[in-house]
C-alpha cells in the first residue's frame, strides 16, 4: 500500500495556505463559533492502521454524518420496509429544502437529505423515548468506533432546537402526510442531539470501518451488519451523501462519502480503508469546501475511486 502518511502529510502541507476558505454554517449559532482555520484527516484502514494529520484528534459536530450511523440502526429495526417511507434516488436539491417533499407527498427523496433523516429518526424512536433513543445511537456509534468517550454536545443540540425551523417544519409538513408517528418534538430531540453528535476524525475514520470492511469492523471483530447492507449504505453514500453536489463529489473523488454542515466527511473506500476529513469551511450546498479538496487528492493519489485508478 502506498506510503499513507506521507500522502496525508503532503496533502495538509499542500492546503495550509488555503485554510479558512468556504464559509462556516452560521444557521445554527453554536456552529458559527467555529474557528475555520482548522483541518484534520484521518484514515483507518481495514489491516487496523490509522494514520491522521492536523487537528485529527479534536471533535467536532458531525452534523448530518450521523445519518450514516441512523440509517444503520433503523434498517436494523425494520429493515427493507424503510423504503416505504423513504426513497432511495438522489435529490437534486438542497439538504433542507421543502418543495419537493410536497411534491411527493411526504416522502424524502433519500434517508440522507433532512426530511428523510427525520422520518429515519422517528423510525428508530418507535417505541422508546427520545433519551433512550439518543442513547441507543450514542452506545451504537461508541460500539463501531470501539471509543467509549465519543459525547453528544448539549449546547449544539440546544442551539439548533431553538433555530431549526426548517426542520420543524419539513417534520410537520410529513406528520401531516402520514409519514412521522411521533410527536414532531420528540423526533426532531432525537434528530438534533444526532446531529450534535461530536467526534474526531480519528474516533469517525474508527466508525466507519464497518463499512469499508463488509459489515465487520476489521479491528474489534465486531460484525455490525451484513457485508450487502454495508454495500448498500455505500451506494446510498455515493449517490445521495452530498445533497445537490454528490453527482460533483462522484465525478472529482469517486467514493462513498457522507457530509455535514459541521465540516466533517466521512468516505469509504471498500475493502481498503475508511477516512474522515474536517474542515469547517462550507462550499454553497454546504459540503466541507476543503474537505472535498482534501479527499480528491487522497484518491487521486490512492487510486482509491471505486470507479478505477
Ligand atoms: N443539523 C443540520 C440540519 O438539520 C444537519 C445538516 C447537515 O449537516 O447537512 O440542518
Amino acid at each position: 500500500m502506498a506510503d499513507l502518511q506521507a500522502i496525508l502529510d503532503g496533502i495538509h502541507a499542500e492546503l495550509s495556505s488555503r485554510l479558512g476558505e468556504g464559509k462556516v454554517a452560521d444557521y445554527i449559532p453554536e456552529l458559527a463559533k467555529v474557528d475555520p482555520n482548522q483541518f484534520g484527516m484521518a484514515i483507518a484502514t481495514v489491516d487496523g492502521n490509522i494514520h491522521s494529520v492536523g487537528h485529527a484528534d479534536v471533535p467536532f459536530s458531525i452534523q448530518s454524518i450521523s445519518k450514516v450511523f441512523m440509517l444503520t440502526l433503523a434498517l436494523g429495526k425494520v429493515g427493507e420496509s424503510l423504503w416505504n417511507r423513504v426513497g432511495r434516488e438522489p435529490s437534486g436539491t438542497a439538504f433542507n429544502s421543502i418543495v419537493q417533499l410536497e411534491r411527493e407527498e411526504g416522502i424524502p427523496r433519500n434517508p440522507f437529505v433532512n426530511a428523510g433523516a427525520i422520518a429515519v429518526s422517528d423510525v428508530v424512536l418507535s417505541g422508546h423515548a427520545p433519551r433512550e433513543a439518543i442513547g441507543e445511537l450514542l452506545r451504537f456509534v461508541r460500539y463501531v468506533a470501539d471509543d467509549e468517550t465519543i459525547t453528544i454536545d448539549d449546547k449544539v443540540a440546544r442551539s439548533e432546537t431553538q433555530t431549526g425551523f426548517r426542520n420543524f417544519a419539513l417534520a410537520n409538513f410529513m406528520r401531516a402526510y402520514g409519514n412521522i408517528d411521533h410527536p414532531v418534538e420528540h423526533v426532531l430531540g432525537v434528530y438534533f442531539h444526532q446531529c450534535a453528535l461530536s467526534m474526531s476524525c480519528q474516533q469517525l475514520a474508527k466508525a466507519g470501518l464497518y463499512l469499508a470492511a463488509r459489515g465487520t469492523n476489521p479491528i474489534t471483530g465486531h460484525s455490525v451488519v451484513s457485508p450487502k447492507r454495508a454495500r448498500r449504505i455505500n451506494a446510498l453514500m455515493l449517490t445521495c451523501g452530498h445533497y445537490d453536489g454528490s453527482g460533483d463529489f462522484a465525478y472529482h473523488v469517486g467514493l462513498p462519502g457522507k457530509s455535514g454542515v459541521g465540516g466533517g466527511i466521512l468516505a469509504v473506500a471498500p475493502g481498503i480503508g475508511s477516512i474522515a476529513v474536517w474542515s469547517p469551511g462550507l462550499n454553497k450546498v454546504g459540503n466541507s469546501q476543503l474537505g472535498a479538496v482534501a479527499l480528491e487528492m487522497l484518491a487521486a493519489r490512492t487510486g482509491w475511486s471505486v470507479f478505477g485508478d
